[in-house]
């Protein structure tokens, strides 16, 4: 077996670990393997392998591997979205996790309606304090807020919400963050009955296990399968 197909297994071993660990079904957590970085060579070794969820952090990138990728893989966008990219990213990716803004929700709302498609997206919340994670709503009212108008465009489908932990050794802090996207993933839920509202992503190589413990049901997992990124 080759290293990637290796590392999958451990990984998804570990998913099941942490999911019975905390009294959930493992298969209600899916495993995204996120791909930013590496060669194509490594992403069809990781299709091979199983894996049909591949995550990409910048637009050009994730265009250029959907057109490599066999078509019943899936790429999904993890990184910032910039409006200039708007209209490369809706209808290439499956669901667009990095929406933080009116603004930019907007505009993929605008294309997708010219495409004639409706486009997956999460609304990506803010809940690390510190500086080097920039994205993602950081108000909660505005998350809110923004939340009640989005759902309201047609050629937007809200399949639920994605956070970023910060990168720190304390766990409790980690938790913290995971706890605080989770609590209103479920406000939502509660304030919209949304159909199709189902996916909390949360959770990396460092710290999905954390995640998965906190109820996410996607996990974004990169260097631990392909990798450290230099
Ligand atoms: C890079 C990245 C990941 C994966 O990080 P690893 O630590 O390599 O597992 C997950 N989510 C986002 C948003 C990323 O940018």
């Amino acid at each position: 077996m080759n290293s990637i197909a290796h590392n999958i297994e451990q990984i998804l071993r570990e998913i099941s670990d942490a999911a019975e660990k905390s009294g959930r079904k493992p298969d209600d957590i899916k495993l995204m393997a996120v791909s930013k970085t590496k060669p194509m060579e490594m992403l069809l070794e990781a299709y091979e392998a199983g894996m049909r969820l591949f995550g990409e952090n910048r637009v050009q990138e994730g265009v250029e591997k959907r057109k490599e990728l066999p078509s019943d893989a899936e790429i999904e966008l993890i990184g910032h979205l910039q409006s200039n990219k708007v209209k490369q990213a809706v209808g290439t990716f499956t669901c667009i996790q990095s929406v933080d803004s009116l603004k930019i929700a907007e505009k993929i709302n605008k294309r997708a309606g010219d495409l004639e498609i409706v486009q997956d997206v999460l609304l990506e919340l803010k809940t690390a304090e510190q500086d080097e994670a920039k994205t993602g709503f950081s108000h909660i009212d505005d998350f809110f807020s923004a939340f009640e108008q989005i759902v309201a465009m047609e050629n937007i489908r809200i399949r639920g919400m994605m956070t970023i932990a910060p990168f720190v050794s304390d766990e409790s802090l980690v938790r913290n963050s995971f706890r605080f996207c989770r609590e209103n993933f479920e406000k939502a839920e509660r304030l919209f009955s949304l159909k199709d509202f189902d996916t909390l992503s949360m959770g990396m190589s460092g710290d999905f296990k954390i995640a998965i413990e906190e109820g996410a049901t996607l996990v974004r997992v990169g260097s631990s399968i392909f990798g450290t990124r230099y």
